[in-house]
């Protein structure tokens, strides 16, 4: 019997997507990014160069202007990007566009296509997925804000929470409750998905003060009376929340990609400073209490790799990937957690000063590892449905 190899190595055309997005990427760096940290700006220009050569549209179809592309080729690209040492700045600046609008692309009409697609590929529109609110929490079908058809529109009431890129968004993907939930079968039901204008004369949207990645805002958003015409509802009234299942798997494998580049990036940069810094007369790199630790992190983070590149293949090839796509988003936000944290470490007092970087990565490690689902919810649904396990909550 003939032996089949696993091909563990990346095509050509992959090689040179990760060479053309490092090569934008060299043109920002680390102080960029540290000033982007200190002044809450958004990276408008890292986000205007990677729309310039053709990068925002990566998965959307070629026919609404995007490149087609799979699941896999644009984990290369968003790990590339956070590698650089653009960690979650760089990253979620442009993470709606690689696979956000995914339910338009599969549940959209047509005609919606053609108008919501090619603005947001050509970078001239922005867009945020609004699905988060203050009292639901994780519990998704527990979604309160309302839509009410009224004649030929619908308008939405209700709040959301930690909505990123609200504040300097033109358009939101919204999932809000169409019947209320005593009136629904099963609570999953009566969510409706819309894409339309982040109208701010009936949205407020405030800007919610975080831990690390300033460059790129989250907010409350308060919504009173928005009116959303008909022709912005995504597929049927009261099938959005599996519309928005849809998309998941992926979005979790694009996370756990950008975790990994992050924590790439810090282990980068504290093995140059294990070689450099010279205490005791060596550098600290010759203690294997420095050097283990950084071992293991690049273990890890292959090993989490590994997990994100499987994931991917099995969505690309259109088999079933929720066990390995959530234990990819498990195992690369804490390898990248984990990674980050050595670095700081490796630098001593150093790695608390911004000027060495690390304490940011550091800081923007955490969110790979709250959004979009939490540890605790990713176990869960392991013990659940790979393990057999009575579900837990
Ligand atoms: C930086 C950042 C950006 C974000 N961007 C967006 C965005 O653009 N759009 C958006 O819609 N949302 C966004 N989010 C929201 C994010 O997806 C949620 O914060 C996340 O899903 C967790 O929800 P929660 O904060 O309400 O936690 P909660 O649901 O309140 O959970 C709190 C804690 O309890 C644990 N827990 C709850 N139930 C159980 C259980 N049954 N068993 C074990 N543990 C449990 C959770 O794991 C968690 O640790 C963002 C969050 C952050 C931090």
């Amino acid at each position: 019997m003939g032996v089949t190899a696993i091909d563990f190595a990346l095509t050509d055309f992959q090689h040179s997507l990760r060479s053309a997005v490092d090569r934008i990427c060299a043109r920002f760096g680390d102080d960029y990014w540290l000033a982007r940290d200190s002044d809450g700006q958004f990276p408008e220009e890292f986000h205007r160069a990677l729309g310039d050569d053709g990068w925002l549209g990566i998965c959307i179809p070629q026919t609404y202007g995007g490149s087609g592309l799979g699941i896999t080729d644009a984990a290369i690209m968003m790990q590339t990007i956070a590698a650089s040492g653009a960690g979650f700045s760089g990253a979620s600046a442009v993470h709606m566009n690689i696979f956000g609008l995914n339910p338009v692309v599969v549940y959209g009409s047509d005609a919606q296509k053609r108008r919501m697609l090619p603005p947001i590929v050509a970078g001239k529109e922005k867009a945020c997925f609004a699905v988060t609110e203050p009292n639901a929490g994780l519990e998704t079908a527990k979604l309160a804000t309302r839509a009410e058809l009224r004649g030929d529109r619908y308008v939405i009431n209700g709040a959301k929470t930690w909505i990123s890129t609200a504040q300097v968004a033109d358009k939101m993907l919204i999932l809000v409750r169409t019947t209320p939930l005593e009136a629904v079968a099963k609570p999953t039901e009566g969510l409706t998905l819309f894409y339309t204008a982040l109208d701010r004369t009936a949205v407020e949207v405030r800007a919610i003060e975080k831990m690390g990645r300033k460059a790129v805002d989250s907010n409350q958003m308060f919504i009173d009376g928005l009116e959303v015409p008909l022709e912005d509802r995504i597929g049927e009234e009261g099938r959005g929340f599996a519309y928005i299942l849809h998309g998941m798997n992926p979005e979790r494998i694009l996370i756990a990609a950008e975790a990994v580049g992050l924590g790439r990036a810090a282990l980068a940069r504290a093995t140059l400073y294990a070689k450099e810094r010279v205490v005791f007369d060596r550098p600290i790199g010759q203690n294997q209490a420095i050097q283990h630790p950084l071992a293991q992190c690049w273990m890890e983070l292959e090993a989490a790799e590994l997990m994100v590149l499987k994931a991917a293949s099995q969505y690309d090839r259109g088999e079933p990937c929720g066990p390995a796509a959530n234990a990819a988003k498990y195992l690369a936000a804490e390898a990248g957690f984990h990674a980050c944290e050595t670095a700081v470490m490796t630098h001593g007092g150093y790695g608390y000063a911004k000027d060495y970087h690390v304490e940011r990565y550091f800081r923007e490690s955490m969110i790979a590892r709250i959004a979009p689902v939490t540890p605790q919810l990713i176990l869960c649904f392991i013990a659940e449905k790979v393990l057999g396990l009575p579900k837990s909550y």
